[in-house]
């Protein structure tokens, strides 16, 4: 744990740029007086066709009314892949566009966005899954976190690294986690801090894995990134679970596993929000490694005791999420590397002579400047990072996604749903 934390910042003074130095223990403090103090709502919420109700209850209870009103609003869900609703392994798009709605209501401004782990095919997890049309008909807008443009981030502790992330975090007022409730192979549990992964671009998710094996490093990676968001402006502290329908065991199409705890949870703090979640799973907080983590390092709660539980406490333990199974990546270091290494570099960003117009906007969206055009031809350099922004940018589809063909069956299990069109 950091006992200080040092700000710098650069602000205009009369007509120049000055250099401001801000030493101390602000963000830190304020991180930890959130998770001491926040309140987490838990509400009953039976189904997705009348959760709006129950969820401006939550948002009331939770002080996240006040919180969110007439700011410019992300709402981050976690849209792993394009399954259908039913399968629940992503945040519900009906739960998405009633929270959209409710905070339109409220003159707020509402981005939804995420960087899916169908790594290329951010957008088309968000059309397929009707996100897309559910929020632009509530009043708010999708947008794919894979476009960019993005910032580098200096994150300390275990990462010790500067990371991309999007600029629209720093553009926003707010940033509100919308993650669903579901078990991990790694993780134990996948809910509101877990769902900070989705705000690295593309294969750079896959990075963090490789350079942090393992669930306590990754989980305390995770932390660090919340921690350096934080200490960097971003308004991480805004939290609603879908707990409506929850997955027990990761990816399995079984239907026996789905679970219904049937519950909408809301804070001002994603740790305090992580113990709830995990005692409405029938989990023990302290099996979850990011709870550990944090309530070690002082920024969260261990248990239940240190949290006020505002609604329905009944509904805490209600349904039991059996853990998920886990397989050699989960438990062998290497393998988890290999694994990971290879998903990173499933997916290449290749270009295609055809279509291209020399019009230089994938050279300018590159946050890595690999792109050059030499003899009126795009060339891709070696230190692409796979964030597909210049993918996402390239308005003639020049820029196209290649998965080798060994690799192709995976990635096709892992992309049902999605046109696959533009793979090369
Ligand atoms: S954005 Fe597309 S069309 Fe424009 S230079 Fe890049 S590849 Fe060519
Ligand atoms: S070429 Fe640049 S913009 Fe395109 S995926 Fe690689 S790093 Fe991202």
């Amino acid at each position: 744990m950091r006992d200080r934390v040092t700000r710098t910042r650069w602000r205009p003074l009369r007509g120049r740029r000055c250099r401001v130095t801000r030493i101390g223990v602000d963000g830190q403090c304020a991180r930890q007086q959130r998770a001491k103090t926040s309140s987490v709502s838990v509400h009953d919420c039976s189904s997705y066709e009348a959760c709006e109700e129950p969820l401006a209850l939550a948002l009331r209870t939770s002080g996240l009314l006040d919180h969110l009103a007439r700011k410019r609003v992300l709402l981050k869900p976690n849209m792993m892949k394009a399954s259908p609703a039913e399968r629940a392994e992503s945040t519900h798009p009906r739960f998405v566009a009633a929270l959209t709605a409710l905070l339109v209501n409220l003159d707020c401004e509402v981005l939804v966005g995420d960087s899916s782990g169908l790594l290329g095919f951010t957008q088309e997890v968000l059309d397929s899954t009707g996100m897309t049309d559910a929020v632009l008909r509530a009043g708010g807008k999708a947008v794919n976190l894979d476009a960019g443009p993005f910032v580098q981030l200096t994150v300390g502790g275990s990462v010790r690294r500067a990371l991309w992330v999007p600029r629209l975090l720093f553009e926003v007022d707010r940033v509100v986690q919308v993650p669903k409730l579901k078990t991990h192979s790694l993780t134990v549990m996948s809910a509101a801090v877990k769902n900070l992964m989705g705000l690295l671009p593309g294969a750079t998710k896959c990075d963090l894995h490789v350079r942090l094996p393992g669930a306590a490093p990754l989980c305390g990676g995770i932390i660090d990134l919340c921690c350096a968001l934080d200490d960097a402006g971003v308004d991480l502290g805004a939290v609603v679970v879908d707990g409506l329908w929850g997955l027990a065991r990761k990816g399995s199409p079984r239907g026996e596993l789905l679970r219904k705890p049937e519950v909408v949870i809301a804070s001002r703090s994603l740790f305090a929000a992580d113990v709830v979640c995990a005692e409405v799973m029938g989990l023990r907080p302290e099996e979850v490694p990011t709870i550990r983590i944090a309530s070690q390092r002082g920024i969260g709660p261990a248990s239940l005791d240190e949290v006020e539980v505002v609604g329905n406490r009944c509904a805490l333990g209600k349904t039991r999420f059996e853990p998920a199974w886990r397989g050699l990546k989960d438990r062998v270091e290497t393998a988890h590397r290999l694994h990971y290494w290879i998903r990173g570099r499933t997916v290449e960003v290749v270009h295609d002579p055809s279509r291209c117009r020399s019009d230089h906007a994938c050279i300018e969206i590159c946050p890595v400047r690999c792109i050059d055009l030499r003899d009126g031809r795009v060339r891709i350099g070696p230190s692409c990072i796979r964030c597909f922004a210049c993918h996402a940018a390239c308005p003639h589809g020049a820029i196209r996604l290649r998965v080798p063909r060994p690799l192709r069956g995976t990635f096709d299990r892992r992309a049902a749903g999605v046109s696959t069109d533009k793979l090369a």
